[in-house]
């Protein structure tokens, strides 16, 4: 039978969602954390807005700190590529790639950016982006359309990197649209940013991680007696807690003091 705790999972979380638990030890054996796993795609209704507001916080620190003031928006021309969602993504992403050869040759270095990946109504994606260097709105356009890009480019500057984060993020959590066609398909990353800038920093790096073929709730039942720094979801569900060496040693196999959890 499907418990409460299962059923909860289930209908919040996307289907490989919060089901198993990852488990740190740090380096110097101090402490192990056990974390929820969470599948992390836009596809899930738990993880997508999560996403975003954690990559809004950061695009936000990265435009303060490398200055990134210009936004640009890169556009495609549907008679050009006259695909699904999925094709565009990738005819985008191969003109992008070119475009930052040009801009290379232009600047003499590489251009520091963070790009969004958005949708048109009509399924055909398109990049937000903002960057470090100005610049001339037809070189821009002439370029852009040198590598397969559309006619329809945009470059603007903003004093408040605050504010240009901010209008960056909103694509973010913007409803994709009614039909599939414009969700973003899987495998395709919707930030991305040049070498220099890391938006999402791994969490727990002085720790050595793997994955837990049980629920953080079975995990947290046999360490309830010695866990500390318990987190929980808005849902009241653990989400995440802590067991330190010192306490570790108080958690005997055989002992009364071993988790007694009652599923
Ligand atoms: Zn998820």
């Amino acid at each position: 039978m499907i418990s409460d705790f299962d059923q909860m999972v289930a209908d919040n979380f996307g289907k490989w969602c919060g089901k198993w638990t990852s488990k740190g030890r740090a380096f110097d054996g101090s402490e192990t954390r056990y974390h929820r796993l969470h599948c992390k795609t836009w596809q899930c209704d738990y993880c997508a807005p999560r996403r975003a507001a954690a990559y809004a916080k950061a695009i936000a620190e990265a435009a303060e700190q490398h200055r990134l003031t210009r936004f640009v928006t890169l556009t495609l021309d549907p008679k050009k590529i006259g695909a699904t969602a999925g094709h565009s993504c990738k005819y985008l992403r191969r003109c992008f790639n070119k475009f930052r050869v040009y801009l290379g040759r232009k600047f003499g270095h590489s251009i520091k950016y963070v790009a969004v990946l958005e949708f048109h109504k009509s399924g055909i994606a398109h990049l937000h982006l903002i960057v470090d260097e100005y610049i001339e709105w037809q070189w821009l356009k002439n370029a852009w359309e040198a590598v397969g890009g559309g006619s329809h480019v945009d470059i603007r500057a903003r004093k408040d990197q605050h504010r240009i984060a901010k209008y960056l993020a909103k694509y973010l959590t913007k409803e994709f649209g009614l039909n599939g066609e414009n969700k973003c398909p899987r495998g395709q990353r919707r930030v991305t940013c040049s070498r220099g800038i890391t938006l999402l920093r791994r969490l727990g790096k002085h720790h050595t991680w793997r994955v837990l073929k049980q629920s953080i709730r079975w995990t947290f039942g046999r360490r309830c007696a010695v866990a500390s720094n318990l987190e929980f979801d808005q849902f009241e569900l653990i989400k995440a807690f802590v067991v330190k060496r010192e306490d570790s040693r108080k958690l005997k196999p055989d002992s009364a003091s071993y988790g007694s959890w009652v599923e």
